[in-house]
């Protein structure tokens, strides 16, 4: 059978304008898909709270691709470790409280089952600002990453949630949208897997999400 092109573009034009017609309002909408918001997602989804992330770059998984200085290892303390056990990511015992896992598989698999788990990841479209109602923030403000890059003057569109993460790592890009101080990263090796799962047991022990 020939392949027909016009078929192959409706099947990707539709299919992806009806998640992100779906996706226009959820529960929770994490900015930033490195690990930690990724683990936020997963614990979100899981707990079926319909949950998007929104990615700035072509690819997820943020920071955690390239270990330290490109030697693409990850530490994680004996805190963190259950966190690995959970997504059954491999790891090594290096010395007393560090393991060690191979970020390749430790980003991939996060990636894998936070998707499996529900959670929907938009690559591509950056968060510029947040909608802000009675005094709650309550929305994300998006675009195409590609106009940021090329300095197109285009408009925005909204998507509401009743939970917005702030997953940008150490820039923080959100929180210094609303307030211009917010501390990131504790000293903890680790940390964002752990902090990303803390973010997701807090919106879930609430009961606003509850039907
Ligand atoms: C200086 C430094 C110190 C570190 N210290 C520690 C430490 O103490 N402990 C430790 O365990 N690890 C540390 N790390 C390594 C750590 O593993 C990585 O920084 C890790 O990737 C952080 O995960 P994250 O999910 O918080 O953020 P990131 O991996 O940085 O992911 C953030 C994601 O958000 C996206 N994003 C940002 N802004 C927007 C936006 N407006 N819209 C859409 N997407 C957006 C980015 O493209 C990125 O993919 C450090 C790294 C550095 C560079």
């Amino acid at each position: 059978m020939e392949l027909d092109d016009i078929t192959i573009s409706r099947a990707i034009i539709e299919k992806f304008s009806k998640d992100l017609l779906n996706y226009l309002d959820v529960d929770v909408a994490i900015v930033g898909a490195g690990p930690s918001g990724i683990v936020a997602a997963y614990y979100l989804a899981k707990a079926k709270k319909k949950v998007v992330v929104l990615e700035r770059k072509l690819s997820i998984g943020g920071g955690m691709w390239g270990g330290g200085m490109m030697f693409n290892k990850i530490v994680v303390q004996e805190k963190a470790k259950f966190i690995l056990d959970e997504f059954e990511i491999s790891y090594e015992c290096y010395d007393a409280d560090y393991y060690i896992a191979d970020s390749i598989e430790a980003v991939s698999t996060l990636c894998s089952q936070a998707t499996k788990a529900g959670a929907k990841f938009f690559n591509l479209m950056f968060v510029e600002d947040v909608r802000i109602q009675n005094e709650r923030i309550n929305g994300l403000v998006i675009n195409w990453s590609a106009v940021e890059t090329s300095k197109l003057h285009v408009d925005p569109l909204t998507i509401s949630a009743k939970f917005v993460i702030d997953a940008t790592g150490h820039a923080a890009e959100i929180a210094n949208t609303v307030v211009k101080k917010t501390p990131r990263m504790g000293p903890i090796f680790g940390g964002m897997l752990l902090s990303g799962r803390a973010v997701a047991e807090k919106i879930i022990s609430t009961d606003v999400l509850s039907v």
